[in-house]
């Protein structure tokens, strides 16, 4: 294993529920110095179309590169911040640099889009959606190089504000995709209120699908969701018979070990120079 991967640690550095007041406000500290230096780096995932194999896009996923703990991943970090009010320079940093790789991409003609994590508090940012056009301006790229994925679960926290903010941001020319989908208890008649642009069967499902129950909520949700003019991705495919049963539900695009995991922007850029090879390699579904 690369020493990055051995070092790398999803274990919560902070635990609310143990707090003592010092833990919490020493992490928070080091965190607010972490997002201060841009110690916070970005990983990429390849997205893939289910039927050629072909790379479609990417996911952006946050790392902490911290001076002691190694690379750290959002488990450990992101519950801090999110409970300190530091989701909001966080994700500006991930926007920025996950814009910036894909500046890089689309400069050797691989125009496909980086999707971005957002956290509850940013879904009440009234000014992320001008933020995100400076950023875009920045790195001279279109609406169409991002999309911002949101949690069912965080949605549901408060629906209707939700729902009347994803309008604009797509109003805005924003896309929105619907990340972990299957998990915040969302009802059907509120997804129809919905005004979306993909949506993510959550990796507990995709894992589960060898149960026929499992496959029949997931080829309805893709139903759904083609319905409702959004395109569909399955998260967490690790072999090729469930890509092959995601691809036969009519799922259009997937991501996962299978296709590779989290790897540095310049990995990444390496792998899309070696597409055809990368394709051949890869399920091709009749
Ligand atoms: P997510 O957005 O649902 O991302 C998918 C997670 O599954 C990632 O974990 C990814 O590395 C992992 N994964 C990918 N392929 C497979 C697979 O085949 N099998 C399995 N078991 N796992 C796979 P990661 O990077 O640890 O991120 C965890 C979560 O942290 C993300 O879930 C997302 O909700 C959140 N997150 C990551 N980066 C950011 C960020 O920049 N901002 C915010 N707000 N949240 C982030
Ligand atoms: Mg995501
Ligand atoms: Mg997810
Ligand atoms: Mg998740």
């Amino acid at each position: 294993l690369h020493q990055a991967q051995r070092t790398r640690t999803g274990q919560a550095l902070y635990d609310p529920a143990g707090d003592d007041g010092s833990e919490r406000l020493r992490r928070t500290g080091e965190l607010r110095q972490a997002l201060a230096r841009g110690d916070i780096e970005v990983h990429v995932q390849p997205q893939v179309d289910l039927r050629t194999g072909r790379i479609i896009g990417a996911e952006a996923l946050a790392r902490w590169r911290h001076p002691h703990d190694g690379v750290l991943l959002p488990a450990a970090f992101l519950p801090l911040a999110e409970h300190t009010g530091l989701a909001k320079p966080m994700t500006a940093l991930v926007l920025e640099r996950a814009l910036a790789a894909c500046a890089s991409w689309w400069r050797e003609g691989y125009r496909i889009p980086v999707s971005v994590n957002l956290s509850p508090d940013d879904l009440r940012d009234e000014e992320l959606p001008g933020r995100v056009w400076a950023a875009l301006h920045r790195q001279s790229l279109p609406a169409e190089a991002l999309r911002v994925e949101i949690t069912e679960q965080s949605l549901m926290t408060d629906p209707e504000t939700a729902s009347e903010l994803l309008r604009r941001w797509r109003a805005d020319g924003l896309s929105v995709s619907i990340d972990d989908f299957g998990t915040g208890y969302s009802s059907l008649s509120y997804l129809r209120q919905l005004e979306v642009d993909e949506v993510k069967i959550d990796q507990a499902f995709v894992a589960d699908m060898a149960r026929k129950n499992t496959v029949t909520i997931v080829s309805h949700t893709i139903r759904m969701a083609h319905d409702l003019k959004a395109r569909v991705v399955a998260e967490g495919i690790e072999d090729v018979s469930t890509a092959r049963q995601l691809a036969e539900l009519g799922c259009d695009f997937g991501q996962g070990l299978l296709y590779g995991g989290a790897m540095p922007a310049p990995e990444f850029l390496v792998r899309l120079r070696a597409v055809p090879a990368l394709s051949a390699e890869h399920p091709r579904l009749p």
